[in-house]
């Protein structure tokens, strides 16, 4: 059932087994583990279909320095269904070094193994609707070069590994008549968790004080999951503060908060390839439909080597007129920056990333108006894979742009100084506001200044193009972006999992240390967060949880009928949508 905001009788208890705060693809993949079974469920969603300004008031924060991070009601969504109801889908798992302890990478090593969670990604593609588990384009792709540009892998990176794209999938919409027809789940919408209330034991949370619609009532259950993203999660442990918890639940050792990680992304430097036809960049789609794309990835064997962190490269268009030449660049620059200022992003948002394509808005209105000839069959085209359902997940440079952008993003290591805490500013709920210190070490910088020169002098030796790059500028170039940081929306580290309380918050099965009934789901359990986008990664381990709990003495369990690849339907749209958009890349490669 999903029950729409409405105003309580003082006092109003509610009681589950299981309650689950949050509202995003943690909370919804976790609650799609439990359908059809005896256990009883609440998702108290902090959020309901659409984002309205006094749900994005919440999401403010305090950044310290002021320009150091995005503002942080920017790159969060406070709706039903989080951060997938704008996620661009870009699937990527996590890479078994991500999990080893690296001697050369301070903090890092996951409590559990790589096979622990790899068995899991598998559902979770299910879930993000982004094809079977095989990210190697030698088995997905075969017969087709596995190079990017031919000649260019060796031992230091390789360009064979994938990455896969969602629809992208809007789990709230995509998910809500299964949940709603589940007669043992019940969504809360609106309904923000201001206090996880532990006050018989101090190893037990007893309810969770909410407010609905004004009202604010409890929630009592047998086990408490939370689940409401990386900035939130330890927002609440540290505010839930009471007798038994002075400084916050599960922060005995003064870890919740700390080791904020995100990931370290940017463009510094261009290629133009002799030969063209050779480069294999754009997306692909496999036997199922779904868009892939390849990137170059710093091999373990470089790594240990070079003593750097995980990183991948990339290429991208440029964003200028007289860089990329194309009409359709020019026009989806526009129509971002149109819709961008329409949904209500701040002008400073929007000028930030447009940094220098707001200096030419113009010669890319006047550019998009002559060339319209390409323009329009290019959104007509668009409008088919919306009502398809899957679309291009971004528009990546014709073959025919002069420069070819070379982009990275690049683990950003765990430090403690790196940090979510808790402001003496209150929101209008009575919540301390989040204040975000984020940090980065030498080795942040030395990963990408190794990746670019490792890859410059590749290319060059390979006498690959022109290249139009730096080295001496590098530096500066990563401070700039470390200074004016943007964190993608990847908000990873600030309940991290470890062996023993001393070095983290929650144990390798994501409860709480110390805790015998409250859990954490999403990317704030990472240790470290490896290059990939976090999202398949966390329905991973959600999904282990979801399993866990299971487990743990709850009622006995009816088999789940749920299984989104059955539908007979879909079959035949994801097979049309395939015919759809072959003709679609067809037309595209002529421009
Ligand atoms: C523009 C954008 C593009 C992105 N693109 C990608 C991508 O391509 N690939 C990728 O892997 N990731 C991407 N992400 C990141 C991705 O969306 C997040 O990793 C993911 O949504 C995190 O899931 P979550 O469920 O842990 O948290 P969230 O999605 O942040 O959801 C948290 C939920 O908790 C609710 N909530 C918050 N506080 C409370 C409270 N006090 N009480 C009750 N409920 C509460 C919120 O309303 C929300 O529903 C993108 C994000 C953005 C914003």
């Amino acid at each position: 059932m999903i029950i729409a905001p409405k105003k309580y009788k003082e006092g109003t208890i509610i009681e589950t087994d299981i309650c689950i705060i949050g509202g995003g693809p943690a909370a919804i993949s976790l609650a799609l583990s439990f359908l059809n079974q005896h256990s009883k469920i609440i998702i108290l969603a902090g959020g309901s279909w659409k984002e309205k300004s006094r749900h994005r008031e919440l999401n403010k924060g305090i950044i310290d320095p002021s320009s150091s991070h995005e503002p942080l009601e920017e790159n969060r969504k406070r709706v039903f269904g989080g951060g997938t109801a704008v996620w661009g889908g870009r699937c990527v798992p996590f890479d078994p070094i991500d999990f080893e302890k690296r001697s050369w990478v301070p903090h890092s090593g996951w409590p559990i193994t790589y096979d622990q969670v790899e068995q899991y990604f598998e559902r979770s593609l299910q879930f993000c609707e982004a094809g079977e588990n095989n990210f190697d384009a030698r088995v997905v792709f075969p017969g087709k070069n596995p190079e990017i540009i031919p000649g260019m892998d060796n031992e230091d990176i390789v360009s064979y590994k994938l990455e896969r794209w969602s629809a992208p999938t809007r789990f709230a919409h995509r998910y809500k008549h299964i949940l709603k027809s589940n007669h043992n789940i019940d969504i809360y919408l609106d309904a923000h968790v201001i206090n996880i209330n532990v006050e018989n034991q101090a190893d037990k949370v007893d309810s969770v004080t909410v407010v609905i619609d004004s009202s604010e009532i409890k929630v009592k259950a047998g086990k408490f999951v939370l689940a409401a993203g990386g900035i939130e999660n330890p927002r609440l442990l540290l505010s839930s503060k009471s007798a038994f918890h002075p400084n916050g639940i599960g922060n005995q050792h003064d870890n919740v908060g700390r080791y904020y990680m995100c990931h370290l992304t940017g463009t510094f430097g261009a290629v133009d390839p002799f030969n063209r036809k050779e480069i294999l960049f754009p997306f692909e789609l496999d036997q199922q439909a779904i868009y892939c794309r390849r990137r170059w990835w710093l091999t373990p064997k470089f790594q240990k080597q070079a003593k750097i962190a995980n990183g991948i490269m990339y290429l991208n268009g440029p964003i200028n007129v007289k860089d990329h030449k194309e009409a359709t660049e020019s026009a989806v620059i526009l129509a971002k920056s149109f819709s961008n200022i329409l949904k209500g992003r701040s002008f400073k948002a929007v000028f930030k990333n447009l940094k220098q394509a707001i200096k030419d808005l113009n010669e890319h209105l006047v550019f998009t108006l002559k060339n319209s000839h390409q323009v329009i069959p290019f959104f007509l085209n668009i409008g088919i894979k919306r009502i398809t359902n899957r679309r291009l997940p971004i528009r990546l440079p014709s073959i025919k742009s002069k420069w070819l952008f070379v982009c990275f993003q690049s683990e950003h290591v765990p430090n403690p100084e790196s940090r979510i805490c808790l402001s003496e500013e209150k929101d209008r709920l009575g919540l301390p506001l989040p204040l975000v210190k984020v940090g980065f070490t030498e080795l942040d910088i030395q990963t990408v200044i190794s990746s670019y020169k490792t890859f410059f002098e590749r290319f060059q030796n390979l006498n690959k193009g022109n290249i139009s790059y730096k080295e001496e500028d590098l530096r500066q170039n990563v401070m700039e972006e470390i200074n004016n940081f943007s964190s993608r929306a990847h908000h990873l580290g600030t309940t991290r999992m470890s062996d023993s309380p001393i070095n983290g918050v929650v144990d390798s099965n994501c409860k709480v240390h110390g805790m015998s009934n409250l859990y954490v789901a999403g990317s704030s359990v990472f240790p470290t967060g490896g290059h990939a986008n976090p999202t398949l990664t966390l329905i991973a381990l959600t999904l282990r949880l979801a399993d866990h709990l299971k487990k743990s003495n709850l009622p006995p369990i009816k088999p789940s009928s749920y299984n989104v690849d059955a539908n007979p339907k879909k079959v035949f749209h994801m097979k049309a949508l395939r015919l759809l958009s072959n003709i679609t890349l067809i037309f595209s490669a002529r421009y």
